[in-house]
């Protein structure tokens, strides 16, 4: 089976990487797709992205690494992806999710969303916390991969650091 997961991954966080190395033992292969959406004004660039994730999954058998833009169900089929994977970190995630994957199963009737529940021990991370944690000098190399930590740390310690949101 062929897994798009899709998202910003503005950076990656070690739940993304986590769920990535459970989806890749599942269903073994994985096209990790990454957001090309410069409306939101993202931290890193797409090649950056790109470069951090490939760098932190290069353990792993199956797992690629694309960007995309518009809908992501193009992007799956324009893939051959069997099914689209999300994760959910706590009932605040669900809403959104649910509701994402209704209006995709409406594009595309044959392609399935799958969700796996993030590990406890990652429950708490997300790109923005981390982005922010950073900013202050906080350690976060717990959160994120090496790769990862090391860029942030670059970019806040710039002399141009980007802007808070
Ligand atoms: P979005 O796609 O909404 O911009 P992200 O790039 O942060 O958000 O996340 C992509 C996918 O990874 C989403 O399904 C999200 O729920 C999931 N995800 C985010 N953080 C974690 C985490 N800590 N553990 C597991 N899954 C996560």
């Amino acid at each position: 089976m062929r897994a798009l997961y899709p998202g910003s991954f503005d950076p990656l966080t070690n739940g993304h990487v986590d769920l990535i190395e459970r989806a890749s033992a599942l269903f073994g292969d994985v096209i990790v797709a990454v957001l090309c959406n410069p409306s939101k004004r993202p931290a890193f660039s797409v090649e950056e992205r790109i470069a951090q994730i490939q760098a932190s999954t290069s353990h792993l058998k199956g797992v690629s690494v694309i960007s995309f833009d518009g809908l992501s169900v193009n992007c799956a089929n324009t893939h051959q992806a069997d099914l689209i994977l999300r994760g959910l970190r706590a009932m605040s995630d669900f809403e959104y999710e649910l509701q994402i994957a209704h209006t995709n199963r409406s594009l595309a009737e044959t392609l399935e969303t799958v969700f796996l529940a993030t590990s406890a021990r990652h429950s708490f991370l997300s790109s923005s916390v981390v982005k922010e944690v950073a900013r202050f000098g906080g350690a976060i190399d717990h959160m994120v991969p090496a790769e990862v930590a090391k860029d942030l740390n670059r970019l806040f310690n710039s002399a141009f650091p980007p802007p808070l949101k």
